[in-house]
């Protein structure tokens, strides 16, 4: 397990090589610096969603979101500026996933990818062929397992998240995060992933092992034809049922308010849903709000 390994480390039981010490010193100024341009760019005038017009427009875990969500986003349909509070809570879990990417690269004997070549931090990258165009994806982490090459995905979350996931295992995926490891582990013809959560709050890891599931591929494949096709005829997909739900909270007296996390976090949730603002919680999390009818 990998994660036993970072525990080792942490009580003073591992020395890392010099080699691992160099690319755990390379990443953290690769990733560090990018962190950082995340962090400024944020916080100066808002997270600027142009920077997004290059980059393509369907993710691995994107499919599997929402699907009106992916016709949104071929249609780059413009999104709505990110919630500074959201934008924290993003960056502060941007960062703790990539210390944990750095403990692994530290213990972990064979790390295969990123890997340093004349000194220089050389990421994965890995493509899966659709009718739409080939998705492509950054890895985390790739790491040899009985001489195999097999993706690693690094996911920071919150108690709740974690719990649920620990209790779960592979069932909630809301935000696509296994999916994405199903996605690495297709394109890359591995055997299988490895998913490791961590909980923000007190540091606390979980280790998922999936097995490749050709279906993936299949699904992903077929969903993005589907959403592509309907997109090229002037259809326009309706919402799926289960982002129907609407919530009653005791904090907003006369409001209603989107009950699915999906859409709270989706970048198309006001035109998605007529006529709702964003408000904070107690808890500080985003909802979104409408009078009731
Ligand atoms: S708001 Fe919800 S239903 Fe609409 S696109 Fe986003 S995730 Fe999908």
């Amino acid at each position: 397990m990998i994660v036993d390994k970072i525990e080792s480390y942490l009580r003073g039981e591992y020395t890392p090589t010099p080699e691992q010490f160099a690319l755990a010193d390379a990443m953290s100024k690769e990733r560090g610096a990018r962190e950082l341009a995340m962090f400024n760019g944020f916080f100066s005038g808002g997270y600027d969603h142009s920077k997004d017009d290059d980059r393509p427009t369907i993710s691995g875990s994107s499919p599997f979101w929402c699907v009106k969500r992916l016709q949104y986003g071929v249609l780059r349909a413009e999104k709505l500026p990110v919630a500074p509070r959201t934008l924290w809570a993003w960056y502060i879990g941007r960062c703790v996933e990539s210390m944990v990417q750095r403990l692994v690269v530290l213990t972990y004997e064979d790390v295969r990818w990123p890997r340093l070549t004349d000194g220089e931090l050389v990421e994965k990258e890995c493509s899966l062929d659709t009718p739409a165009g080939p998705i492509k994806g950054h890895v985390d982490l790739v790491v040899g397992v009985n001489d195999k090459e097999i993706p690693v995905e690094v996911k920071s979350s919150a108690t709740y998240g974690w719990n649920k996931t620990k209790r779960e295992k592979v069932v909630d995926d809301m935000f696509g995060h296994r999916t994405q490891c199903q996605f690495y582990a297709n394109a890359m013809e591995a055997p299988g992933a490895i998913y490791i959560s961590v909980k923000k709050e007190t540091g606390h890891y979980l280790e998922l092992h999936l097995d490749t599931d050709p279906r993936f591929a299949e699904g992903i494949r077929k969903v993005v034809d589907e959403v592509t096709t309907a997109t090229d005829m002037g259809v326009t997909l309706d919402r799926p049922t289960w982002a129907n739900e609407m919530k009653s909270p005791s904090e907003f007296p006369g409001m209603e308010q989107v009950g699915s996390v999906r859409c709270s976090y989706c970048s198309w949730v006001n035109r998605c849903h007529a006529g709702v603002e964003r408000r904070t919680n107690k808890r500080g999390t985003p909802v979104w709000l409408r009078p009731k009818e």
